[in-house]
């Protein structure tokens, strides 16, 4: 399978000349299969740009969308994703069982409500919600996608796909903390993500900015390191960047994660995620 990022930034959307290298759209991740199956990971800004893509390809549109949370920079893209307003495009929502509600509460809802002039069920393309990853694994061709909830605010998922004997694991807005409730604790999601060639984790905050932000759900960088040597992964890419890190700080940061390795003695490739980067697993 490949990936590609189209949204790697958190909370907020943050374009300008300073985020150019790593990008300033929030969270979308496409993962595609040998097969050609479709994964789409997060409905955030950045999926404007892939949905554009996949129109100009001329074909169908078939995927599958993954959730991971209802908060704004992970849903606010959907609207403006083209696909939905072609009725030959097959969509099935899964992920985060409350994110799907979350999501059509973007769009009108008739009653002078909602965030968008189009009502969701206007929308053209056939959109399916399943809630089958919250109660096993997920098959889609030849991927298996299973879940796990994640530390943050209102809750959430993140995932695992696997093809074959390849593996990435995807947690964004995931706060590692040792005294989390157990099932999500850091020890959970080592065992989760225990020998995957991927791992894509949060890492918003500098450990010297998280006390003061403790509960809001993210980590450190040095926290994402930590998991991935705990869980054994081979590579590592950080995620969720926060809005005023600039593209200076991000190589900064990715330098700073890589003394950690070394100082370990350990065998990680750590970088922070680049829009429009791809990257084959
Ligand atoms: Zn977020
Ligand atoms: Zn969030």
């Amino acid at each position: 399978m490949y990936l590609k990022f189209w949204g790697t930034r958190g909370s907020i959307p943050a374009p300008g000349s300073d985020t150019v290298e790593f990008g300033g759209n929030t969270s979308c991740v496409e993962i595609v299969s040998e097969q050609g199956r479709r994964l789409v990971i997060d409905a955030g800004t950045g999926i404007r740009a892939l949905g554009d893509e996949l129109v100009q390809s001329g074909r169908p549109v078939r995927l599958t969308l993954l959730l991971t949370h209802t908060h704004w920079d992970h849903i606010l893209g959907m609207a403006f994703f083209r696909p939905v307003y072609l009725d030959n495009t097959d969509i099935t929502i899964d992920g985060c069982p409350k994110a799907f509600w979350g999501l059509a509460k973007v769009f009108d809802d008739r009653k002078g409500n909602g965030y968008f002039p189009v009502a969701f069920d206007e929308l053209k393309a056939n959109i399916r919600h399943s809630e089958r990853i919250a109660n096993g694994p997920l098959q889609v061709g030849d991927l298996t996608v299973e879940g796990i909830e994640i530390n943050h605010p209102q809750g959430g998922m993140g995932f695992k796909v696997m093809e074959h004997n390849r593996c990435m694991v995807f947690l964004t807005d995931n706060e590692l903390r040792s005294d989390a409730p157990v099932g999500r604790r850091p020890q959970d999601f080592a065992h989760f993500a225990r020998g995957c060639d991927l791992l894509i984790h949060d890492a918003q905050y500098l450990p010297e900015e998280i006390a003061d932000r403790r509960g809001w759900g993210h980590s450190t960088y040095v926290e994402a390191v930590e998991l991935a040597l705990q869980a054994g992964t081979r590579r590592l890419l950080l995620f969720h960047h926060d809005p005023a890190r600039t593209d200076h700080q991000m190589r900064e940061i990715e330098a700073k994660a890589r003394e950690l390795v070394k100082a370990n003695g350990a065998d990680l490739d750590v970088a922070a995620a680049r829009e429009g980067e791809v990257i084959y697993v």
